[in-house]
């Protein structure tokens, strides 16, 4: 037998919690159920046309076969801009202030890369998109838990944080609308977090994967917030308000010397996106209100579907303004790794045990809007004769 030879930044990775239900998903599809994922968070709908459309043609300009400027070709990065002023009211330095990305995820990653020590801490929400948390291990930093309570607005107790960490931290991530609590911020919780950065020279990391993804107010900008600039960056994407997932595209937005240290980083290890991606996402910022608004309407209308059956069940809902996820509270007396088990064996649903996303995530289960209306009608009519106990 050979050594490990996974070096040790792999090895205390923890274990994919996830595993376990992957495992009963496949058995119960081999027993003959007819299983409705509800799992993943990844968006099921085509990309608009007229992307679409973009892409192909730019694809056959030989300008595009080229090496990509590594802050992201100039028109997209104005685009952007321009998007962000009609979107936010916020006026952007597209030189200075917006850097395209790989994806968000991209940017994230190597954030802590970019701006932590080796023993300076990252404050990461938990439960949480894991990427925080594995970052700043690569970088040889220390993540410290912000736990998001429900009894909080699933926003992190900011004064709860103890002031020796404080002084090691230089880094908080934060993620509204949050995967997976399905939570927004108001601008009122931004500032505060906005105020806390200041005081305490930590720069803030805002993921805003779901600005675009809302049925209620449009979720507001931390840039927006007085004073943020100087202390945000925020990361934007194209895969879920255009189903582009799978595109690889999005941006980091904000406080300039951190984007420029991003950039640093950037450049020696990727040599940014595609060109013709970067056209294509022009096309679709450019036209954001019109591409983006039919599928908000879809998950609006899914949402209304799924919630329907929760709600008949006897669920103690409460409906989400954005992103596409329901973070439903389990029955008394279950965790949340035995009713996923429960819901897969009685409604042949799969949601993923909220606990997989951080140890407050107990007690709850993320369900995802990624799946066709007749799918989800199915589900909620299965589910609608469930008991919540
Ligand atoms: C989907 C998701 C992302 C990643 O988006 P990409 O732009 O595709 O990398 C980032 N953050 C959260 C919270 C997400 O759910």
């Amino acid at each position: 037998m050979s050594r490990d030879l996974r070096a040790d930044r792999l090895k205390v990775l923890p274990p994919y919690l996830f595993a376990e239900v992957d495992r009963a998903k496949r058995e119960a599809i081999q027993r003959g159920v007819d299983v409705i994922d509800l799992g993943v968070g990844d968006p099921d709908m085509p990309t608009p046309g007229p992307i679409v459309e973009a892409l192909r043609e730019a694809a056959g300009d030989p300008a595009c076969h080229r090496y990509p400027s590594y802050a992201g070709w100039t028109g997209l990065r104005e685009t952007f801009a321009a998007y962000f002023q009609r979107r936010f009211g916020v006026k952007l330095d597209p030189g200075k202030e917006v850097l395209a990305l790989i994806g968000s995820k991209e940017g994230i990653a190597n954030t802590p890369l970019a701006l932590l020590n080796p023993g300076e801490v990252a404050l990461v929400p938990e439960p949480a998109y894991p990427v925080y948390r594995t970052s700043t291990i690569f970088a040889g930093g220390e993540p410290w838990e912000m736990p998001l309570l429900e009894k909080n607005g699933f926003f992190p107790d900011l004064g709860a944080i103890p002031a020796d960490v404080l002084d090691r931290a230089r880094l908080m991530f934060i993620n509204y609308p949050n995967n997976p609590t399905a939570a927004t911020a108001s601008t009122e919780q931004l500032g505060r977090a906005v105020e806390f950065a200041r005081k305490h020279e930590v720069v803030i990391c805002h993921d805003a994967a779901y600005a675009e993804t809302y049925f209620g107010d449009p979720p507001p900008s931390i840039l927006s917030v007085p004073g943020g600039r100087e202390v945000a960056i925020e990361y934007h994407s194209l895969s879920k308000t255009f189903s582009m997932a799978g595109w690889r595209i999005g941006f980091a937005v904000g406080r300039a010397d951190a984007l420029a240290a991003l950039l640093t980083l950037k450049s020696n290890v990727d040599s940014g996106a595609f060109i013709a991606v970067q056209r294509a996402a022009a096309v679709a910022l450019e036209n954001a209100e019109a591409l983006a608004g039919p599928l908000r309407e879809r998950y609006r209308a899914r949402l209304e579907i799924l919630a329907g059956g929760l709600e008949a069940a006897g669920a103690p809902l409460r409906r989400p303004e954005a992103t596409f996820y329901l973070w439903v509270r389990v029955p008394k007396g279950s965790n949340s790794m035995g009713f996923a088990k429960r819901l897969l064996d009685e409604a042949g649903v799969v949601a993923t045990p909220g606990v997989g996303f951080g140890k407050s995530g107990e007690g709850f289960v993320r369900m995802s809007l990624t799946a066709p209306e007749e799918r989800l009608e199915v589900a909620a009519e299965r589910l609608s004769r469930m008991r919540w106990r």
